[in-house]
Order: C-alpha cells, then sequence, then structure tokens
C-alpha cells in the first residue's frame, strides 16, 4: 500500500471536472409561468392595447399597483427604462444647456437620456464600497449650468440619497433616480425611485422585475410632473376620462408608451415578486456568506438603512490580500475570470469603461452641428474617475444567473467553483506574473 499523498486540486483549465455541472450555468430568467401566459392572451381578448387611451387597461393597472408599492401618489408607464428617464427628465424641464450630474459607472442609458433631451451629462465619480454616486465628488462638480442630480441605485443597492438630497435642495436642482436596476430596494426604510423628484425604471425582460420584452415605469409624487411625463409619452396630448381625443400638442411629445401586453406580464410577474425576492435574498445572503472568508476576494455588502435588490453581484479582487504582493489587479482579475469560468462559475465584466470613455461622450457625438454639446461650458473641468477606473480593473460580477428563485443549489456550486480555484492561488499567482 502506498502512502496516502494529498494531490493537488486539478483545475477545469487543467483538464479537471468543472465545479458546476452544465445544468446549472443557465438557470431561465425570467420565469415564466401558465398564469404569465394566461395574463398575456387575456389583454387580446377586447383590452385596450394601447395606453393612449383613458380608462382601466393593463398599463393603468400596473401604473396603479407599482405606485402603490412604491408609495408614490403617481407612475407613468413608458416603452422602456431609457424612456422613462428621458421623459423623467423633460417632465421636469431639464433640456438645452443643462447639466446634468451622472455617476461614472453605470449602463450607457444613464448617460444618454440626458442627451436625448439637449442636455449635457457631467460624469462624477463613485463610492468604492456602494459602487455609487460619490455625494462628496457631486458636491465638486456643481456648477451654474448643473440643473439635476441623477443617482443610480447600480446593481440594486441604494446610492445615497439623503446627502444627494441635501445638494440638491441646496443648489435647486432636480433630482431624478435611476432604479432601472432597484425594483424594491429601500433607502432608510423608504423604497427608491420614490424619494426623488422622479424615480425611473426599467422592465427590460433581464432586470428583477421584467416584462416579455421592453418596458418602463415613472414614478413621482409631484401632479404636475406627471401630468407632463403623460404629455411626454404621447405627442404632447392630454388625453382626459370624459373627453374626446383632440389631437392637440401642448407641449413637445414623442411616443413613449408602454404596450398593454408587456403591462399585463409584468403586472403577473408582480404577483410573485415577493416571493422571488425573498428567495434571493436568502440564496445570495448563503453564497456571500460562503465566499466572504476567501483572502483577496470582497463581496458586496449593504450600507446600514438599505436594502440591496441584488440585480447584479460585484466581487472586488485584491491580490496583495489574497498574499500574492507583486501581482497586478487587472492580471488577478483575468486570470480569476479565465479559471472561474473554466469551473463553470458564469462571471462576467459589467462595464468595461467608464461611462465618460464611451465614444458618444468622449467625442462628444450628439445631433451634429455640435448639439448639443455646444450650449455646454466649454471650459468644465472634467476629472478622471480613478475609483469608477479601479472597480471596473479589479472586479468581476455575476449576473442574471442568481435571479431565478430555484438558484440555491446553482450558487452552492458556484461557491465549490471559486473554493477550489482559491485553493490554487499558487498557480493563479503564477498565471498572473507570466
Ligand atoms: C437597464 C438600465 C437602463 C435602461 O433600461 P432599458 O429598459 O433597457 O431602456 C437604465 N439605467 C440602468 C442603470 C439600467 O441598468
Amino acid at each position: 500500500m502506498s502512502t496516502p499523498t494529498t494531490t493537488p486540486i486539478r483545475l477545469a483549465a487543467f483538464g479537471g471536472s468543472p465545479a458546476v455541472p452544465r445544468g446549472l450555468r443557465t438557470l431561465p430568467w425570467p420565469v415564466v409561468t401558465d398564469e404569465d401566459k394566461a395574463a398575456v392572451l387575456s389583454t387580446l381578448d377586447g383590452e385596450p392595447l394601447v395606453s393612449n387611451v383613458d380608462g382601466e387597461s393593463a398599463v393603468s393597472r400596473l401604473e396603479r399597483t407599482w405606485a402603490r408599492r412604491c408609495g408614490s401618489r403617481w407612475c407613468v408607464g413608458t416603452s422602456n427604462g431609457t424612456t422613462a428617464l428621458s421623459t423623467a427628465l423633460a417632465a421636469l424641464g431639464i433640456g438645452a444647456g443643462d447639466e446634468v450630474i451622472v455617476p461614472a459607472l453605470s449602463f450607457i442609458a444613464s448617460g444618454l437620456a440626458p442627451l436625448h433631451q439637449m442636455a449635457v451629462p457631467v460624469f462624477a465619480d463613485i463610492d468604492p464600497v456602494t459602487f455609487n454616486l460619490d455625494p462628496a465628488a457631486v458636491r465638486a462638480l456643481i456648477g451654474p449650468r448643473t440643473a439635476a442630480i441623477l443617482p443610480v441605485h447600480l446593481h440594486g443597492h441604494p446610492a445615497d440619497l439623503d446627502p444627494l438630497a441635501g445638494l440638491a435642495g441646496a443648489h435647486g436642482l432636480a433630482m431624478v433616480e435611476d432604479a432601472a436596476q432597484a425594483h424594491g430596494a429601500r433607502y432608510r426604510g423608504r423604497p427608491v425611485g420614490s424619494l426623488g423628484d422622479a424615480g425611473t425604471f426599467s422592465l427590460q425582460v433581464t432586470k428583477n422585475l421584467p416584462t416579455c420584452g421592453e418596458g418602463g415605469l415613472l414614478v413621482t409624487g409631484d401632479e404636475d410632473v406627471a401630468k407632463k411625463a403623460r404629455m411626454a409619452r404621447q405627442f404632447g396630448e392630454v388625453i382626459e376620462a370624459g373627453r374626446d381625443r383632440d389631437y392637440v400638442s401642448y407641449q413637445l411629445g414623442w411616443n413613449h408608451k408602454l404596450s398593454a401586453v408587456q403591462a399585463a406580464f409584468t403586472l403577473s410577474q408582480l404577483s410573485r415578486f415577493d416571493e422571488y425576492e425573498a428567495a434571493r435574498q436568502a440564496n445570495v445572503r448563503r453564497f456571500l456568506d460562503r465566499l466572504a472568508p476567501l483572502p483577496g476576494l470582497t463581496v458586496p455588502t449593504v450600507a446600514e438603512g438599505s436594502t440591496h435588490a441584488w440585480h447584479i453581484l460585484r466581487f472586488r479582487l485584491d491580490p496583495e490580500a489574497a498574499g500574492l504582493s507583486g501581482v497586478a489587479p487587472g492580471a488577478f482579475r483575468r486570470v480569476l475570470h479565465r479559471l472561474l469560468r473554466a469551473e463553470g462559475v458564469p462571471v462576467s465584466r459589467y462595464q468595461l469603461m467608464p461611462l465618460p470613455d464611451q465614444r458618444v461622450f468622449r467625442d462628444r457625438l450628439g445631433f451634429g452641428r455640435g448639439h448639443p454639446w455646444s450650449a455646454a461650458d466649454p471650459d468644465r473641468a472634467d476629472g478622471d474617475w480613478p475609483v469608477t477606473r479601479q472597480v471596473i480593473d479589479d472586479s468581476l460580477t455575476l449576473q442574471k444567473r442568481h435571479l431565478n428563485p430555484a438558484a440555491g443549489p446553482a450558487l452552492d456550486r458556484f461557491a465549490d467553483g471559486f473554493e477550489k480555484v482559491w485553493g490554487r492561488l499558487d498557480l493563479v499567482a503564477r498565471m498572473a506574473a507570466a
């Protein structure tokens, strides 16, 4: 008999068997039930199919339900989360020559929506822990043309709204919350979206509250903003109960309406939202508790008083803390990305550059003849967004795979994959150095 020796862990990248079986790598999202299908089909049985009519429809029912959930007086359905944002800005009177302060780390739509209104985004650096707008960075950027602050509740974690609302109040700025990733998240006990002058949500199929395609919701406590938003989404018209449509445009308008089919699907999903959310909270908590002890891996945390909607999980990676001194964070991240993917852990990057590095902003593209940038302050000093750059360089994310309420067993296997790779930090160090 030979004496037992410990064989080193054989990583999947080098011929070992993957930690995550294939069937667990992509659980479906959204979860589509027979009730969802029936709800969509029922809209074809004589329901109003567009929201330009007065009266009851799946759109008005969704608006009422969502307003109540957010604790907001008004909700306006739109064609997607991007049009919800631009409609909110339009309703608040943000336009040509105005600057809107936007976080440097977000989805592109947060920066495009101001441009769609002929306003100009000004990018502020983020907090390294919550990945949201840093109020001190925002304060430093407020100038004579600043008209609004646009905090994003990135990945589902609420932005630090109290100091931002304080700045907005002191300088007479509007605050529009981009809650596209944060349905159900709470800041100091209150639903995000309901704390600014307006808040917007995306119902895009990958978001926490999905539709079967594209949709958006705008909430506000201000009746005038709600009225202008309704006009903006409907060619500038006023559609009123008991009054025939007059086809008059009372303001600049677009066609940004939400379809009844999309609304019916989301309403049906909404009846299971709390149940899914509770399962997600438990699944994610257990997953993060297993990963937290791994050296050099920082799991996402929740700020005191906040509730995280866990739309995306972002892990920061620190080679120094993993005992790999001399390894660059970017190299550490690249090697881990490759080894984890080989194990079947579907980590990916979310945003490859700060928003201000995107061509459309860097080259000041827009409507031609320099618009709308020509209306902006030419001497506006740009920052360099060092925290955003660092976070993008040294982190990996988990997207969508944890949203399904039955993701618990898959997340256990993902954690196995992380532990397996962390069992070979010697190899990681060699690969990162090469
Ligand atoms: C998805 C998203 C949007 C845009 O929503 P769409 O419905 O895709 O237009 C805006 N902001 C953020 C932060 C998002 O994640």
